[in-house]
């Protein structure tokens, strides 16, 4: 299907910062969320339902480590089936994801890029003329390299070598904004991601990935237990992390 016919919205978490994306095939109504999040959960089920679809898969890009995914919650909710890297090897996976194998969701063909860095088995996704890049690239940065075997060797590899040999007018999707930025494309981002843009080297982007000086995930510690589970809250969270799993307050979806 050309992504023209392609149904799709742009979701935000303001929890973590997250975007999540639905794709949804204007044919045979079938939708796909990648990277949904626990507290929106309900949120994003009411925007498919209400555009008269149907959720039959989530997309994991990666074991997340700042929030926990809704997988398993929209596989009960809605019977969606889970998809995750095959690379991490989780029994509560339906799909497993491999590189260069499609996913196909209705007439909506969905692609899988093995992009290593932020975490060893990592995936982008390539839908037509949109790339869903997770936390391999962001808008005008990247995602962190310092945990989960996170290497930024890999991660420029990643970038540089691959996301970067997509054509310019691919529209970049980023995993997070923390400024409220949407959508950049790949010309841009090889123009001018100060990180990973124009003629940054290797020596470059390694030295300052490691000079980077960010604290520790505060979430983290939860996060990848839980979504090593598919998507399970701890029961034991301290009173001051508990909105990682609360219900969105307020959906700005209206
Ligand atoms: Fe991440």
């Amino acid at each position: 299907m050309n992504t023209s016919a392609m149904v799709f919205r742009q979701l935000f978490e303001p929890v973590s910062s997250t975007y999540t994306y639905l794709l949804g095939c204007s044919e045979t109504r079938e939708a796909v969320l990648i990277d949904p999040v626990m507290p929106a959960w309900q949120r994003d089920l009411q925007v498919v339902n209400e555009l008269g679809l149907r959720l039959v898969m989530t997309i994991d890009t990666h074991i997340h480590a700042d929030h926990i995914t809704s997988a398993s919650m929209l596989r009960r909710e809605a019977g969606s089936r889970v998809a995750i890297p095959a690379l991490d090897a989780l029994p509560c996976t339906d799909v497993p994801i491999h590189d260069g194998v499609p996913l196909q969701v209705g007439g909506v063909r969905i692609d899988p890029m093995h992009t290593p860095g932020h975490t060893d088995n990592h995936f982008a996704l390539l839908a037509g003329d949109r790339v869903f890049t997770g936390d391999a690239l962001l808008i005008d940065g990247c995602g962190r390299t310092d945990f989960q075997s996170g290497d930024p060797r890999a991660l420029y590899e990643s970038v540089r070598g691959r996301l970067f040999t997509l054509p310019g007018e691919t529209l970049v999707y980023p995993g997070h904004d923390y400024q409220g930025r949407w959508v950049s494309s790949i010309a841009q981002e090889k123009q001018r991601n100060p990180r990973l843009g124009a003629d940054r080297t290797l020596e470059d982007f390694v030295e300052l990935m490691a000079n980077l000086d960010l604290p520790y995930p505060k979430f983290i510690d939860y996060a990848v237990p839980g979504n090593r589970l598919c998507g399970q809250c701890p029961p034991d969270l301290p009173e001051h992390l508990r909105q990682y799993c609360q219900e969105m307050a307020e959906s700005p979806q209206g």
